[in-house]
This record gives C-alpha cells, structure tokens and sequence, in this order.
C-alpha cells in the first residue's frame, strides 16, 4: 500500500519534493490509527509532517488505511547506516538535532522545499499593466538568476495586489531555470510559527540551520513580524547571514519599509537596502486585462458560455482595486450563468453581483463622469476640458456633458464650469446633440448606454 501511495504521492506533490522529502522516509507501522514512519533525520521529519503531512495522510487514507494522523520518528539506524530501510529497528531514542542536510547528501535533488506554493501563480498567469509593470520587471529580473542582481527584492503593495502571486511565479521560474536551488518561500508568520516552535522544542539550532541552508528566501507579509521583538530579532540575523552568502532574499509587506511602525529600524533600513518597488492599486486597464485573460480560462472550462459586450468592461470599471475581489466575481458570475444556462448578460451581471456592486455604490460627481468618458474614449482629461476643438474630442465632450445633466442634480452652468464651457448654452446644446444622435446612431446609444451603467448601476 506504502509503495502505491508513494506512486500517488510523487504525482501529487511533483518529483523534485517527493525525492527531496518522501524518498528518505521508510514506512514503520500502522498501529491504533498511527501511521509510524522512520525518518533519517528529525528536521526532515518535521518538514515532512508540516508541508506534506495532510496529503500523505489523504492518499493513506484514499487508499484504504484508515489512518487518524501521522508521526515521524527518527531511525537510530540512519547514523550508522546511509540507508535506512530496516522496519524492524525499534524507533524509540530520539537523539538531539540533527544537523540540517537539506535534501539529504545522496545528491538526489533539494527540489522546492514548499509544497505551499500555488501552482497558478507563475509569470505567465500574471497580467502586466502600469500600476504593476515596476514590480513585475525586478521579480522577473530576480527569477533569472544570474549573479545576484537586486538583493533583497522587496515587494509591497495592499491587500490583492499581487505580491504574493509574484513571489510564487519567482519561485517556480528559478526552479525551472536551477532545480538544483533551495529555495523556501514561508509567510512571515509561518516563520515566527517556526521559531517559536524550535523554541518550545529548544531546537534554535535546527531552526538557524535550516534556514541558513537555502539559497533563495522569501518571506511574506513581514508586516506580520514587526513588534514581535524575539522573532524580529531571529529574522534579522538569518536576513544578515543570507546576504553575507550571497544569498538572494525577496520580500513582500504591506508597506515600505520605512512606513512600517515597529518594525526595527535596523531591519527596516536592511530591507531598504536592495530594491524596494510597489504594486500600485490596479486600475481600469490592468483590470480589464485581467478579467479578460481570466474569462478566456474561464471559456475553456464552460465552452457554451458567452459573455455579453460590455460586461467586462463594466466590471472592470466598478469592481475596487483588489484582484481577488476581482477574480471572485468573474467566478460567481460564470458559476451562476452556467447553473441557469444564460449568457452573461449585462442584467445577469446587476443581479448576480449586485452585493459586490451595492457596496461601492454611490452618488455620481462630475470627475467621475469625466474621468469614464475619457477612459472611454481613450483621450486625455486635458482634451476633455480644454479649449480644442477638434472633432474627435467633440463627441465625448457632449457625451459628458449629457452625462453630467443626466446623472448629477448639477446646473447647466455648473456643468459648465466644471467642464471648462462658460456659456451654458453649449452644455444644452451638447446634451440634446447626444440625445438626437441617440436615436439614430446606434453605437453612440450604445456608448451612453454602457457608460450610464457604469456610473451609476
Ligand atoms: P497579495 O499577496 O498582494 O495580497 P495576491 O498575490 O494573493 O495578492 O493576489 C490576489 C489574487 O489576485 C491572486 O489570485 C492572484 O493570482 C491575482 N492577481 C493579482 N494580480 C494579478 C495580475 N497582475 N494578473 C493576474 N492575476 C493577478
Ligand atoms: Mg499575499
């Protein structure tokens, strides 16, 4: 069963781990809903408990042991002898900490020492657009490679940004590119979890080595550590010991490192010292590039599903700048066309996210319309509202100032004011050009149509 699970295994969580982690354990026993394995070492032990032991105990148990949980326990014969396969060796003394080897010594790949890391995140998934193209271009950099380049990369930004998403496609890249690279990507609170268990366990040693012993590290979300002064401190130190190395650290926060209240300012000014780029909220155009790029997933999954023109579009503008938001709403909304058969409309959008859409409602002001009507058309503000006459500025002028009179309580002069026309009467006049053209010109209804809904729906 071992050796078919092992097979189950190696499919699951990719060669490079199941050599580096699952080839050096040796089954033991199955004794009162324990599944006993030997380990050579402890720390492998622990590392295999805490990032594969709930997909080992799944494949146990999909295959037909019914097993409640997992434990490891250090084969006394794996000093002696390199190899430890002897089930019949009583595993009772646990001797102290090993030293860290990881990936052992036989030379059979380290591999990604995570199993956490999130298969979708790679470059190739990651859409480019203005507020990210900084960001993108230094962990790209970083993932070459390549003599030390930025070091460390750190990566901040608020909350659905995208850091994390680019700390992972870091680490699949360098794998691909050097399989040979230890690389750790941990939460910064899985690193102080890990400290403060090495310390309850008195195995700082381990802990040091371990983390000492990789040649790419990444910790996320370090905001988490600041103020946490013990663990701080331990941070400090493996940051210290890894740049001396030469090894590449990236890290990611939800702010520069500077703006980080209790965040030592030794640490901060460490952080600081290699390359510090953020991820801008997103904006119209990185949304709508991402949704498209989401929805085309989405149309090999639900090949019938068609998405109205316009949708997109209209999600893109009134979603916040948040990814996962974002992405979730293209999900329900797929989901949801999907149950009831239907096309993705433009109704079934209001309808099935209307919670979503409700919570940024509000009242439309005038630079909202204007900033729309710009993006719209794709002109500058400064056309928009300056004295150009130009023709191609004409109709989205008059399209904001039809929409100003529709969609605000605002006066024609203070329609005009704002939109830089000091006799009103060219704002009345605007508003009933959109309104003829309207019935006769069907893409200029259209327009008027999709950009009311999108202020306002
Ligand atoms: P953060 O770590 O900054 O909070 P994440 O990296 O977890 O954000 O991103 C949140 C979600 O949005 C993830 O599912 C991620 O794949 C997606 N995402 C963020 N930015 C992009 C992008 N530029 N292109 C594609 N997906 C993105
Ligand atoms: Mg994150």
């Amino acid at each position: 069963t071992w050796g078919h699970v092992r097979g189950e295994l190696m499919k699951s969580i990719g060669k490079n781990n199941f050599s580096a982690w699952i080839e050096p354990i040796t089954f033991h026993s199955f004794e009162d809903g324990i599944v006993r394995f030997l380990v050579p070492a402890k720390f492998i032990g622990s590392w295999v408990s805490q990032n594969f032991g709930d997909v080992i105990l799944r494949h146990l148990i999909s295959a037909g042991v019914g097993a409640d949980r997992i434990e490891f326990t250090v084969d006394p014969a794996a000093k002696a002898k390199p190899a430890p396969h002897s089930a019949d060796t009583a595993p009772d003394a646990i001797p102290s900490p090993e030293p860290v080897n990881v990936g052992g010594n036989n030379g059979n790949g380290n591999g990604l020492l995570n199993a956490s890391l999130n298969q979708n995140f790679t470059f190739d998934a990651f859409v480019v657009g203005k507020p990210n193209e900084l960001a993108h271009a230094a962990a790209r950099r970083v993932a070459e490679g390549g003599p030390v380049s930025f070091n460390p990369l750190f990566l901040y930004g608020g909350v659905g940004l995208g850091k994390t998403h680019l700390m992972h496609a870091i680490a699949w890249e360098l794998q691909t590119r050097q399989p040979q690279l230890r690389i750790l990507y941990v939460s910064a609170e899985q690193f102080m979890y890990r400290f403060v268990r090495a310390l309850r366990e008195k195995d700082t040693i381990g802990f040091k080595e371990m983390f000492r012993s990789v040649d790419v590290l990444m910790v996320d979300d370090v905001q988490f550590i600041a103020g946490k002064n013990s663990t701080q401190e331990e941070f400090f130190h493996t940051f210290n010991a890894l740049i001396e190395m030469g090894k590449q650290i990236v890290i990611s926060g939800d702010r520069a490192p500077v703006d980080m209240e209790n965040l030592d300012n030794r640490i901060a000014s460490r952080l600081a010292c290699g390359l510090v780029v953020d991820l801008h909220p997103t904006d119209y155009e990185l949304r709508l590039g991402i949704l498209q790029t989401k929805a085309e997933t989405y149309r090999e999954r639900y090949p019938k599903l068609q998405i109205a023109p316009g949708v997109l579009e209209f999600v893109a503008h009134r979603i916040s700048t948040n990814v996962r938001v974002l992405e979730g709403a293209l999900t329900r909304l797929f989901a949801f066309a999907d149950l009831i058969g239907s096309e993705i409309t433009m109704d079934l959008t209001q309808e099935c996210l209307s919670d979503i859409l409700r919570a940024t409602d509000r009242k439309v002001t005038m630079d909202e319309i204007v900033k729309k009507v710009c993006e719209h058309y794709h002109i500058r503000q400064a056309d928009l509202l300056g004295p150009s006459r130009a023709r191609n500025n004409a109709r989205p002028r008059q399209m904001a100032m039809y929409l100003c009179k529709k969609l605000t309580t605002r006066s024609l002069p203070e329609i005009g004011l704002k939109l830089g026309r000091r006799d009103h009467t060219t704002i009345l006049h605007g508003v009933r050009k959109i309104e003829e053209l309207m019935a006769v010109d069907s893409q200029i209804a259209e327009d008027a149509e999709l950009l009311r809904r999108m202020l306002e729906a």
